[in-house]
């Protein structure tokens, strides 16, 4: 834990069980917790929502937090997964303790699971899956017990130790715990410790040729790295009995706190998916960009999206834990993004579909030089020039030849304050051949500058609406994003159907929008609202002239 750390409160009905347990005895200084991914994909925002809980359990009590890498399937894991789930948790903020893999546990797991054979809790079991499937049965009646159920001792301390060796074939065997073939919880049923896989792994390389499975790996890993409460998704319910069987199988001899597992529900968002296997897939099938994509759930997508950390902390914060799944909104997230981003953004002007405007009162060559500030929800950002001229660019919609009463923004006859400038007055229109809108003309109240403070200054009108000088701006690119799926729970479909269901209108692109001078400063890091059009981030991945939209600045989509 670190003081710098995102403030999370978690009062929840984990935090209740942890505060049981100090009230029963437990020693608070033995309170640790761990985030375990594995490192098969990048993190997502479900990901998010245990890291907060984790995270945050040791910001709470002060206490260790392990990241630790869960990685017993070599086929799927690799390197680049390890380095974007660390570089996605330090930039949410969090720290943790120690960095632990599984598979430093290998060789423990390994002397474990034969001390189990020696207890005669485990056997090497010669059928192929299949059959050890159909032998586990319905959860209503007994299963069936394997043929090999009863080698001696002997003999299967020798074939797996040839497991190990690589003496058998992928599916040859496996190594069972010998649990109970009849009990009502299917993962008794002699669940398997043990799978050949002749793969080479990031970290071990070509050393192993067996590979614990998940539910015989993470328990002891809890035990092995002392934590004390070790918390998981709901679908991990009905592991629990097996989690505490092997802990009180093992040798124990160390004497290490026997950690407890308990379960929370699962993050679910409406209009897109959250498993990243699913996830790998569009990256696979070529419907993202990659899985930094902006429209992506990922972390990495967010981020680049323009999301902040503490939205999505406040977001976590916001949804809290609870036993029951259910769908989120995507509005909430998009609530939070909006909330943060109003407080940290600095305001521009773009203008994404431009309209010439002249001022017909203004002089010709002159150019005068405006102050605005950069936020008015916070004078530390400071403020900012923009020059002003005869000639600007509006936007395209913002002007009417003729509006009915209800149409605030500017059109012939009636006054408009330009944001940061004059109040202006439509006057007449100049039109191509075709009858095509070029030129609006109007006039200007040279007192009515915004922030003189004359009373001309003070005057109220209608509307107020942004602009860019004709003369002095910038040409910018924006990426225009919306949700990844149409329907509201696409984690329903399978992967072969992704394709059409994608939302053909999740991504546009306008190009030659016209931006105020001022943004040939901006920076990756910060973030910025174009003013009455929303909050856009420089695309990290591109020049200084993309951004990317990443909410507008009201809920007006269909989420
Ligand atoms: P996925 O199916 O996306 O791969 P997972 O549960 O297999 O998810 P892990 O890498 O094993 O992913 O998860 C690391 C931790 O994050 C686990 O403790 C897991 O329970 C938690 N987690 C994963 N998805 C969610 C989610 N949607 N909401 C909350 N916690 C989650
Ligand atoms: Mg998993």
């Amino acid at each position: 834990m670190n003081n710098s750390e995102p403030h999370i409160s978690n009062e929840n009905f984990l935090e209740q069980i942890i505060n049981d347990d100090l009230d029963k005895g437990l020693d608070r200084a033995k309170l640790k917790f761990r985030f375990p991914p594995e490192p098969n994909g990048y993190l997502h925002i479900g990901h998010a929502k245990s890291i907060c809980l984790n995270f945050g359990f040791g910001n709470t009590f002060s206490s260790p937090v392990n990241l630790r890498f869960d990685d017993t399937n070599p086929e799927k894991e690799s390197i680049e997964y390890i380095n974007s789930i660390k570089e996605d948790i330090n930039w949410l903020g969090f720290k943790w303790e120690n960095e632990c893999f599984a598979s430093d546990y290998f060789n423990q797991l390994y002397e474990w699971s034969v001390d189990l054979i020696k207890n005669k809790k485990a056997y090497v079991d010669s059928q192929d899956q299949e059959t050890i499937s159909e032998q586990r049965g319905v959860p209503t009646q007994p299963g069936t017990e394997s043929p090999f159920r009863d080698r001696s001792v002997s003999e299967n301390i020798d074939l797996f130790h040839k497991m190990k060796l690589g003496d058998f074939k992928p599916g040859e065997c496996v190594l069972r715990a010998k649990i109970d073939m009849s009990s009502p919880n299917m993962h008794m049923r002699d669940p398997v410790l043990y799978r050949i896989m002749l793969v080479n792994h990031h970290r071990t390389s070509d050393k192993w040729k067996i590979y614990p499975t998940y539910d015989w790996a993470h328990g002891q890993s809890d035990y092995i790295e002392k934590i004390s409460h070790s918390f998981c998704t709901l679908e991990f319910e009905v592991h629990r009995e097996l989690y505490d069987w092997f802990l009180q199988n093992i040798n124990v001899s160390g004497g290490n706190l026997i950690p407890k597992q308990r379960e929370f529900a699962r993050l679910n968002i409406s209009n897109t998916i959250m498993s990243k296997r699913k996830l790998g897939d569009l990256v696979n099938l070529g419907l993202v960009e990659g899985w930094d994509d902006p429209r992506m759930p990922t972390i990495s997508g967010l981020r680049r999206r323009g999301v902040p950390p503490s939205a999505i902390i406040n977001f976590c914060e916001k949804i809290g834990v609870s036993k029951r799944e259910n769908v989120i909104n995507y509005a909430l997230l998009d609530f939070c993004t909006r909330e943060v981003l109003n407080k940290i953004s600095y305001r521009v002007m773009v203008v994404s579909d431009p309209i010439e405007l002249e001022i017909s009162n203004y002089e010709d060559m002159k150019s005068e030089m405006l102050k605005a500030e950069n936020n008015p929800e916070d004078d530390k950002y400071g403020n900012r020039e923009i020059t002003f001229s005869k000639n600007l660019f509006i936007e395209r919609d913002d002007f009417k030849e003729e509006a009915n009463r209800k149409f605030f923004r500017l059109t012939i006859g009636k006054e408009v304050r330009l944001k940061n400038a004059y109040i202006i007055k439509g006057e007449s229109v100049v039109k191509d051949s075709g009858g095509n809108i070029k030129k609006i003309i109007c006039t200007y109240d040279p007192k009515s500058k915004s922030g003189s403070g004359s009373p001309e200054s003070l005057r109220k009108v209608k509307g107020t609406i942004h602009w860019v000088d004709k003369n002095n701006h910038e040409k910018i690119s924006i990426n225009i994003y919306d949700k990844l799926f149409d329907i509201e729970t696409p984690d329903d479909i399978d992967s072969s159907e992704y394709k059409s269901q994608i939302n053909k209108n999740s991504f546009m692109v306008v190009k030659n929008a016209c931006a105020e001078s001022s943004i040939k400063n901006a920076e990756f890091d910060k973030y910025y609202q174009f003013q009455r059009k929303g909050y856009f981030k420089l695309d990290s991945k591109n020049s200084k002239k993309i951004f990317n939209r990443t909410v507008t600045l009201r809920d007006n989509t269909r989420y």
